[in-house]
This record gives structure tokens, sequence and C-alpha cells, in this order.
């Protein structure tokens, strides 16, 4: 049985690249083994025997993942990586030369913006960072060196949305590569290279992996072209996923569905909560009817996920002593684990972005972002009330 072309997303997040070995000699594992093997001996000189020969080109640990996220997000082909950062620099060194240019979105994850404005700036790769939420401003910044067009949708931390089929057919229009960063969502309820998508990236350190314990990224895509540079750049570059943590990232990836599903429960419970507080200022979710982009965060994709911002009234003090007050909810970066975790972009996460620009784009001293995790809400929001008190 090939488990990759099921339809169901549980099925294949369970099966999908774990299919039992019956050759003679295997043993029928329903887990696939954590190979740690470096190197892969061959019976004859010329060919590999089993296609492994050193586990930086290929492993079948690693292998089973790949195949198995590809599965998840409908794609023919998938690559994983020590972490998402490591994925997107294989991305753009794969696929992108000196004086390329790339239209970005202005509320994208700040570690990705770091990494084209430090580091690749110094090759001369140019980005334009627009509000990508506004289709028509991504097509106004394509210039004639332009090559890429990389979005993420519901942003972080304030939760905007791309339109993808719209960006997607401005960049087919012109010939360029449309990236999609799909942390935030998963492919649980979102699917981008079916919305027109080139490439999809994961940072699969949060709700893949989804229990805090592993770090991983991994590039998801059908075009076989630019997979074949991109397979050819994790081998060259060698910032790949380890077997052990393809093995973590595997047993984590079983229960998405799942998780996702209470993540979003727990999340629109809590908003809702939220709302109607008199200490709270505003409640962004894209879950909620009032969320600007409610319509479309509803049609292109098939739930809001376990992320959601809020606002209390007062300074950034009040904002740090609630915080702190918080018993359950643990103070700290990162998202898409099984536990509840809140931070406070302005200090943590987004520090680095200037303050005129912060409250420019939104970010308060007193937003709030908070990661849901699968606890009982009940106990998240027994948490919340005396924080709040
Ligand atoms: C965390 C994150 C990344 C970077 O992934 P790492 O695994 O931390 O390198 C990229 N994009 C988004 C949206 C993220 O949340």
């Amino acid at each position: 049985m090939n488990t990759k072309d099921l339809p169901g997303f549980a099925t294949k997040a369970i099966h999908a690249g774990e299919e039992p070995d019956f050759r003679s000699g295997a043993t029928g594992d329903v887990v696939v083994p954590i190979h740690l093997s470096t190197t892969f001996a061959r019976e004859k000189v010329g060919l590999p025997t089993a296609g492994y020969e050193y586990t930086r080109s290929l492993n079948p640990t690693r292998k089973a993942l790949e195949s198995k996220l590809a599965a998840l997000e409908n794609a023919d082909h998938g690559l994983a990586f020590s972490s998402g950062l490591a994925a997107e620099t294989v991305l753009l060194t794969a696929l992108l030369k000196s004086g390329d240019h790339i239209v970005a979105f202005d509320d994208l994850y700040g570690g990705s913006k770091r990494l084209f404005n430090n580091i690749f700036n110094k090759y001369d790769i140019r980005v334009t960072f627009v509000d990508a939420s506004d289709a028509s401003l991504v097509e106004k910044a394509i210039t004639p060196q332009t090559r890429l067009i990389w979005i993420e949708s519901p942003s972080n931390p304030l939760l905007k949305i791309c339109d993808i089929a719209a960006i997607s057919r401005i960049s087919a229009a012109q010939g360029l590569i449309l990236v999609v960063d799909n942390t935030f969502l998963s492919p649980y309820f979102q699917k981008p290279l079916g919305l027109g998508a080139d490439i999809v990236v994961h940072s699969s350190t949060k709700y893949i992996g989804g229990h805090s314990d592993v770090l991983g990224g991994a590039l998801l895509l059908n075009h076989s072209g630019y997979y074949e540079k991109l397979q050819y750049h994790q081998n060259a570059i060698g910032a790949v996923l380890s077997p052990f943590d393809s093995y973590l990232t595997l047993r984590g990836v079983k229960t998405l569905a799942l998780r996702m599903e209470q993540h979003q429960k727990n999340a629109l419970d809590i908003a809702k909560y939220l709302l109607k507080h008199p200490r709270i200022k505003r409640v962004i979710y894209p879950g909620l009817d009032n969320h600007p982009q409610h319509a479309l965060a509803k049609a292109q994709a098939s739930g809001y996920g376990g992320v959601l911002s809020f606002e209390i009234n007062g300074n950034q003090s009040d904002a740090e002593v609630f915080l702190e007050k918080l018993r359950v909810f643990a103070l700290a970066e990162s998202l898409g684990g099984v536990e509840s975790l809140v931070e406070l972009p302005a200090v943590m996460t987004h520090s680095s972005v200037p303050p005129e620009i912060r409250e420019q784009v939104g970010i308060s001293d007193t937003l709030i972002r908070v990661s849901v995790g699968i606890e009982d809400v009940d106990d998240l929001i027994a948490d919340l009330k005396q924080a709040l008190a």
C-alpha cells in the first residue's frame, strides 16, 4: 500500500513515508528505525546497493520524514533541514544569484528578515518589504531584477492574512517563484501549493514537531527542476536534519491533526473570553468575526490556528506584571508546542525592530502574543483571569 496518495490527512500523517518493509530480510517495523549510520556499505564499487552512500546526502530516517511532510502538503518533493532558517538559507542560495531581488512581506518572521537583510545582502541580494496583505503592493514592488516573492500567512504577531491565490497569479504572470512560509497554520489547515505557491517553507520546530523538543525545517514543492537544485544545495551546504531529530519530528507529526484541532478550539475560547474582559483593549485572532480579513482567512484555509494576540489596557509595566503572574502559560518565545506560551513582542521576539517601526505597524508595548497549547481550556482561562485581576 502506498499511503502517500490516500486522501485523509491524519492517515497520511501516521503512515506516509513509514510503510512497513516486507522485502526479504526486512523486519516490518511499523515505525521507521533511527538509522544512525553516517555511511552505507555497498556490495559493488559502482553503485550504492540500497541507494544510500553518506548521511548528509541521504539518510533513510530523514527520507521517511521528507516523504511524510511532502505527502501532508500534497507535494511531490520534500527536504528536511536542521532548522527553519537552514531550510531558508538553502532555498535562497539554490535559487538566487547576486543581483537578484526579492519582494517580501513586511510582517515576516524576524529571523527571515535578518537572514535577508544581514546575510544575503552581503551577496548583493536585495529585498523590498511591503504590506503583502494588500496584493497590489506586491505587484507594484516587482522590478526587472525580481526573482522571488516571499510571504507568510497569517503573520506574526499581528495575524494579517495574505491572499495567496491572488499573489500567486501576480507571481506566475511575471515568471517569479512564490514562497509561502506555512509554519503558523501547518499543512493541516492550509495548503499553499494548492493555492498556486511554488515552494512551502516550514519551521518544523513549531506545530509539525509540536512538543518544543526538536528544531527543524522543511521545503516542500512540486517543481522537479527546483527540487534538484535544492537537493544539490542541501548536500553541498550540509545543514541537514539529524536521524534522531528526524525521528522526533516523525513522532510528533503523527498527532498533528488532533493537536491543531485542539489548539484552535482553545484559541477561539480564549479569544472570546478576552474579548469580553474589561482590561483588554483589543484581541487579534483570524477566527473572530471582527478580524478585518476573517472572510479571506476562512476562504483560503480550513482553520485559523492556535496563535492570537491581544493588547491590555495600561502601559508596558502593566503588561509585564500580568505576564509574570501567569502560572500555566510559560513566558517564552516560540510557538506551536503542546504547552501554552506567552510573550511580549516589543521586548522579546520583536525587540530588534526599531520602536517607531513597531508603532507604525501596530506592535505596541502592551501587545501580547499567545501560542495557545492543548491543556484544558478551563485551566488556561482561570490562569488568565487571576493574572488579569
Ligand atoms: C520559527 C520560525 C522560523 C524559523 O525557524 P527555526 O526552526 O527557528 O530556524 C521561520 N518562520 C516562522 C514563521 C517561524 O515561526
